[in-house]
Order: C-alpha cells, then sequence, then structure tokens
C-alpha cells in the first residue's frame, strides 16, 4: 500500500476534527490536529501552551516558526511512516512551504488535500452552539448535538463550556484570518494537483462517505499511474 499524506484543509467549524477522527480508525494512520495539540500545551502549562495561549484567545494564528516545529518532529517519527493526517495546518502559505521542505527531505510528498466546503454562515451556526467538555475535549451542539443533560458532558460527566476561541466576536475573526491565510492554500494545492473538493454542509456520515469515496478514487488513478 503506498503511503498517504493527507491534509484536511477548510474553515473553522467545517467538521475537520470529525471526519480526521473517523480517517484515523479507518486508515490507521496518526492523526495530528494542531488545535489539539495546542490546546493540550495550554492545559500543560508548557512553554508551547504559554507561547500559545493569547494568540488562541484572540482568534489569531500562533507564529509560523512555533507551530511548523512541531508538526515537523511528529511526521518524521517512527508511527508516520506510512502516512498521517493532519488537522489545522498547514494554515499558512510559509508553513505549506514548510510542510513540502520537510518532505522532500524525507523523500516525500503531499499525497491528498481534502478541502471540506462551508459557508460563512454555517460556520457561524455551528461554532457559536459548540460546547466543549472542559476535562477531555468531547464535542456537543446545542442544537444539532445536545448533550442529555444541559452542561454536562454525556461521556466523563464533566463540565461544558464555551471555548474562549468559539464566542461570537473571536469567531468572526477566525473566519477572517482563514480567509485571508488559509484560502490561499486552495490554489497552492490545486496547482500541485492534489486538491480535491468536498461539500460540507451535509451530515457528517456523508460528508465521511464522499471522502472515503474519493480517497478511493484517487489511489485508483495513482494505481494505474504507475
Ligand atoms: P483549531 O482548533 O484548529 O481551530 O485551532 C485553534 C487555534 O489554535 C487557532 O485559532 C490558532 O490560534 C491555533 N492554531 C491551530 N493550528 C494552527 C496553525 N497551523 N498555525 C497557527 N495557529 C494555529
Amino acid at each position: 500500500m503506498p503511503e498517504l499524506n493527507l491534509v484536511l484543509l477548510g474553515p473553522p467549524g467545517s467538521g475537520k476534527g470529525t471526519q480526521g477522527e473517523r480517517l484515523n480508525e479507518d486508515l490507521r494512520l496518526p492523526y495530528y490536529a494542531t488545535g489539539d495539540i495546542l490546546r493540550a500545551a495550554v492545559r500543560d502549562e508548557t512553554e508551547l501552551g504559554r507561547t500559545a495561549k493569547g494568540y488562541m484567545d484572540a482568534g489569531d494564528l500562533v507564529p509560523d516558526e512555533v507551530i511548523v516545529g512541531v508538526i515537523a518532529e511528529r511526521i518524521d517519527s517512527a508511527e508516520a511512516l506510512d502516512g498521517f493526517i493532519l488537522d489545522g495546518f498547514p494554515r499558512t502559505t510559509p508553513q505549506a512551504e514548510a510542510l513540502d521542505a520537510k518532505l522532500v527531505e524525507l523523500g516525500r510528498g503531499v499525497t491528498a488535500v481534502v478541502l471540506i466546503d462551508v459557508g460563512d454562515d454555517e460556520v457561524v451556526r455551528r461554532l457559536g452552539g459548540r460546547r466543549t467538555c472542559a476535562a477531555n475535549g468531547h464535542v456537543f451542539h446545542v442544537d444539532f448535538n445536545p448533550p442529555k443533560e444541559d452542561g454536562v458532558c454525556d461521556i466523563d460527566g464533566s463540565e461544558l463550556i464555551v471555548r474562549d476561541d468559539d464566542k461570537p466576536e473571536v469567531i468572526r475573526k477566525r473566519l477572517n484570518t482563514y480567509h485571508a491565510k488559509t484560502e490561499p492554500l486552495v490554489a497552492y494545492y490545486d496547482q500541485r494537483s492534489v486538491l480535491r473538493r468536498i461539500a460540507g454542509e451535509s451530515p457528517p456520515d456523508d460528508v465521511a462517505e464522499e471522502i472515503r469515496r474519493t480517497l478511493a478514487t484517487m489511489r485508483l488513478e495513482q494505481d494505474e499511474a504507475v
């Protein structure tokens, strides 16, 4: 089986996390979500967390040089030899260039970039109602996926909170940041013929199925090209 070096691209709230976790189970490849890595670092009060916290709370990106090192180390690890799933990275052109450079150094390249397409209004609806479990990050939604008991995580019983960066003014800032800094990556990867677009406003099962079909088709095309 050829390696699969996969990038999930899309605005905040597009479902990259939900789909990434499914792909992680289906494909048995390591799943690296920079947002989760950074939130864990903030919780553990590591040096990385202390550097990142202010940027995250404000809805800004952490500096490229901070996050590039975090990801480079992971894709260069033994567990990622057959491939990996990236969620939330790259988010800027310099990050995409750094990822390419690292993969070239390893004799590899990005295999596929799945763009999960979701409009701004839907993003605001999704993130505005999102509630996150304080202990382990389990995710609920007041309308689409409500917990059995208000404000309490079904899975571990801990308190459900609104993430600082899911507050309305910060959501708008994150969307602006996405359009300004991350959206240029759509063209970047399209030019390299690895971009695949997925309609992201359908139910999660349908989105998962479309991603599965898209990756299977890509595999067939690659096999034929060999
Ligand atoms: P996420 O959970 O992916 O929405 O990420 C939450 C926050 O973490 C973002 O709003 C950024 O502040 C920070 N972050 C995550 N990934 C990156 C990245 N690749 N580059 C810069 N900042 C990032």
